[in-house]
């Protein structure tokens, strides 16, 4: 038998149903903010994720799937989604004769060789948005907010928001300095990976999971230390925006994110539900003033997220979707061979009206069309007697409380428009 491949997983019944409700909420709420869909391809030249994401970063340095086309050009399945976005804002020249802000969204798989565990695969699925134009503290609130508002419509309330100032790259320069200094006099305490992350890339020991609990890390310099006069500016800008839209949020020093080119505001929203058993981190983003300019674009400044569709799925699974996740909208049943023509008229009238809908045709008895119905995953079933024809009404059961009632045939459809 030929298996999937490791780190990957087929979206089969009801998991294919949270899918559909969760894209479909993201979209909406991306439209209801005015941002644009962009599509961008799912792989593209390698170097652009070397440049875009960061040579010392974990994702370029162990997670990427390189390989060379029949001409022998260096290719790579994208492990994130911003680098493709700002090459086809580049390449496209989507900037020009624009003066306000550009606002993307986009979805799709992203790939990454990493070890698959609960929360973590090779093949995902990110949601993300992407914003450019001018440095403003105002759009970094509108992206978080936007984060926010989506995880509310969801229903999934207990998410945290850490965030914090990773200022320009002169204070950070500054603080590397000083923070390397510190961590070196402190060697033989860090672990194997944090060493030659303070050759390479000292920000990253601070979000260490193996070193990050021990004295000597909690007495580090902090970055609050060496952030600018102006810088300082712009974040409270952010945090009073917050607090004027009732988004609580945690400031985090620690928090530096795993991808280069991040500067000002990082976040990540993280949940407390005790269904992902697995990494807790389901968004994640911030702002990378540079990135357009580095990847050979203009001077333009971005901001944006992505969240991870399988860390939600496993929240979302645990909530009552029962109505999003049933197969089935109606299943109609006639009673007797003698109902068959009526229920045919009546499932067609449902299916009109946009209900998905199964009528059973088959002559065997009540009780096995029933327990079909149950099997079918319906939210509702509507039985068709001799005596509710008399009386031109159906009986409509709503199949999770087992609620029973008579409804004339004519009151159907507005009966169930009010249901779901
Ligand atoms: P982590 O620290 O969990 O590895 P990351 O910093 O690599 O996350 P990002 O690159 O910022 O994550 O991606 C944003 C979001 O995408 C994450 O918060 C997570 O929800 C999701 N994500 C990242 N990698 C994976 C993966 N291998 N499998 C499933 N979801 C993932
Ligand atoms: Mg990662």
């Amino acid at each position: 038998m030929i298996t999937k491949p490791k780190g990957t997983y087929d979206l089969l019944g009801s998991d294919s149903v949270i899918y559909d409700y969760a894209l479909d909420a993201f979209k909406g709420m991306c439209e209801l903010n005015n941002y644009n869909y962009m599509k961008t391809p799912t792989f593209e030249a390698s170097e652009l994720f070397h440049r875009g994401v960061g040579e010392t970063t974990d994702i370029i340095k162990k997670e990427t799937y390189d390989f060379l086309d029949k001409k022998g050009r260096s290719m790579t399945l994208r492990p994130e989604g911003t680098a493709g976005v700002v090459r086809s804002l580049i390449e496209n020249k989507l900037y020009a004769n624009v003066s306000g802000y550009l606002k993307y969204y986009y979805y799709g798989p992203m790939f990454r060789y990493e070890r698959p565990q609960s929360g973590r695969f090779r093949e995902f699925n990110q949601f993300g948005v992407e914003v450019f134009g001018p440095m403003n503290p105002y759009i970094d609130a509108e992206v978080i907010n936007l984060g926010v508002k989506y995880f509310q419509v969801l229903g999934i309330d207990n998410i945290k928001i850490k965030i914090n100032n990773l200022s320009s790259k002169q204070d950070r320069e500054k603080y590397k300095v000083a923070l390397v200094e510190y961590m070196s006099k402190h060697k033989d305490e860090l672990c194997e990976d944090c060493l030659e992350r303070l050759e390479k890339n000292p920000l990253r020991i601070l979000d260490c999971k193996v070193d990050g609990d021990k004295d000597f890390f909690k007495s580090a310099p902090k970055i609050s230390e060496f952030i600018s006069p102006e810088s300082k500016e712009y974040f409270d800008t952010l945090l009073s925006t917050l607090d004027s839209i009732e988004i609580e949020y945690e400031i985090d020093e620690n928090l530096v994110r795993g991808l280069d080119y991040y500067d000002y505001a990082v976040f990540e929203f993280v949940t407390e539900d005790k269904n992902l058993t697995g990494a807790s981190t389901i968004c994640a983003g911030g702002r990378y003033n540079d990135l357009v300019k580095t990847l050979g674009g203009p001077e333009l400044n971005g901001i944006g997220f992505a969240l991870g569709y399988e860390r939600l799925q496993e929240i979302l699974k645990s909530l009552d979707l029962t109505k999003q996740s049933k197969d089935l909208d109606v299943y109609v049943i006639p009673v007797t061979n003698n109902e068959v023509s009526d229920a045919l008229i009546i499932g067609t009238m449902l299916k009109d009206a946009g209900y998905k809908t199964e009528i059973d045709y088959r002559d065997v008895s009540l009780k096995n069309k029933y327990s079909q119905a149950n099997k079918m995953n319906t939210a509702y079933i509507v039985t068709i007697g001799e005596e509710e024809l008399k009386n031109y009404t159906v009986k409509l059961k709503d199949a999770k409380t087992s609620e029973e009632k008579t409804i004339g045939i004519n009151n159907l459809v507005e009966e169930l428009d009010m249901s779901f």
